[in-house]
């Protein structure tokens, strides 16, 4: 009897636990409907433009509902009356399931190391490093082609809340023509691992092409990544594979569908020509020479300068015997891309390997020449109009989605301010700091 009443007693204390657990998370949901005001000792709403002292910002069900002078009272009230409130971050170019770790004496096993990894364990490692990500106050990023096929089922896990991460819009692969991108100078990559790295997004011919993004569209692409084939333009022998009808069916079949197209350059002109002809939509990576920007500026393409990557990899590459000053050089297309117009975006190339300086690409772009205020638009509102996603991120408005961020110095001052975000919402829902934090 002893022993069953212990039992029954067991069992309704652990009943009475999970009650009191229910209750309490009941009457989170009841906090989230309720409406929560940020109290903003400095409002920059939406970089470039003045900030304003003394702001209330009014949330309702995760978006924003107003603005307004003074701070007022709310059912909730969030005290960031000493900080810097900004709209949440965007990064435009990142790798979330990318190299971990690089052997220098092995460059061919880069790319085929992940790709050799079990999906389930891709999956799973990710999970961290989106975590981080919005850690760091990046509420939405553009993942462009990954060596795995995870990040479509990460992203729909992130937006059903079953994962804590950035708003993912994802490309799997990374269209090729073949022959062409992976075989490049850093790879060497063998016969076979081309075979393993080998993408859906390998087409050839007009008609191909069309198919290969129709079928990715259906499979759940946000947005189409074109890696144009680095080798076939250094080499004049192969150069009829990559054409500029291709491409054009490529950008064309995207726009149709309404996808942006993001095109991974490498500095040869030739080839980031034949993105820019074709209308595509941003040109990542560089060095970019004035002819290109020039066409760029003309056509209304945004750039995605990467150049923290480049500061990252130059001692590298240069141990690799590769000689071209590649970070110089982009850094220099930072200040001809401002002087001739062409819109800057922020992008990290963000892999595991270095994921934790997702955020010195501020300073990298400020070394560049570009101001603070700049920088701050770049992974904001320039970001969001190249997404064309103004309507939901990009500023602090009323009707865009709650993702707010907060610094504790002015950034327009010392940009390294963006290194130390001490606070993110996102959706209406505070991530940073954590209860108990
Ligand atoms: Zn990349």
């Amino acid at each position: 009897m002893d022993q069953r009443w212990n039992m029954v007693s067991k069992t309704k204390r652990l009943l009475r636990r999970s009650l009191i657990g229910l209750v309490l998370m009941t009457g989170c949901g009841i906090a989230e409907a309720q409406t929560v005001v940020i109290h903003a000792g400095t409002l920059i709403a939406t970089p470039g433009s003045p900030a304003k002292t003394n702001q209330s910002i009014v949330i309702d069900n995760g978006r924003i509902t107003s603005i307004v002078d003074g701070f007022i009272p709310g059912d909730r009230i969030i005290d960031l009356s000493k900080r810097y409130v900004l709209p949440g971050l965007i990064d435009m170019h990142t790798h979330v399931v990318g190299m971990e770790k690089i052997d220098e004496t092995a460059p061919s096993q880069w790319v085929t190391n992940l790709s050799l990894q079990r999906q389930s364990i891709t999956a799973l490692k990710a999970i961290p490093v989106v975590r981080q990500i919005l850690l760091r106050g990046f509420t939405t990023i553009r993942n462009v082609g990954d060596p795995a096929s995870v990040t479509y089922d990460l992203r729909d896990a992130i937006a059903s809340g079953k994962v804590e991460g950035p708003r993912m819009l994802v490309s799997e692969p990374q269209f090729t023509l073949p022959g062409g991108a992976l075989s490049n100078d850093v790879f060497h990559l063998t016969h076979d691992a081309v075979a393993l790295v080998g993408n859906r997004g390998a087409c050839s011919g007009v008609e191909d092409c069309r198919r290969a993004v129709r079928e990715e569209v259906q499979r759940g692409a946000d947005v189409i990544k074109l890696r144009l084939a680095d080798t076939a333009a250094l080499d004049p022998r192969i150069q009829t594979i990559e054409s500029q009808d291709e491409v054009n069916a490529i950008v064309e079949t995207a726009h149709q569908l309404g996808r942006t197209v993001a095109v991974h350059t490498s500095g040869v002109d030739r080839e980031t020509l034949l993105a820019v002809n074709a209308g595509a939509d941003t040109i990542e990576h560089g060095p970019q020479s004035d002819a290109v920007l020039l066409a760029m500026k003309r056509k209304g393409l945004s750039f995605t300068p990467t150049l923290d990557t480049y500061r990252y990899f130059a001692p590298i590459l240069k141990r690799l015997g590769i000689t071209r000053d590649y970070y110089g050089e982009a850094r220099a297309s930072v200040g001809a891309a401002k002087r001739i117009g062409v819109r800057i975006l922020y992008g990290t190339d963000l892999m595991p390997l270095y994921a934790d300086r997702e955020s010195l690409e501020f300073s990298a772009l400020v070394d560049a020449g570009l101001t603070p205020s700049e920088v701050l638009m770049a992974a904001t509102i320039n970001a969001a109009a190249a997404l064309h996603m103004e309507k939901e991120i990009g500023s602090i408005a009323p009707g865009k989605a709650a993702d707010i961020i907060a610094v504790d110095q002015d950034p327009t001052r010392d940009i390294q301010a963006m290194e130390k975000v001490s606070f993110v919402m996102r959706a209406g829902k505070v991530v940073a700091p954590q209860l108990g934090d």
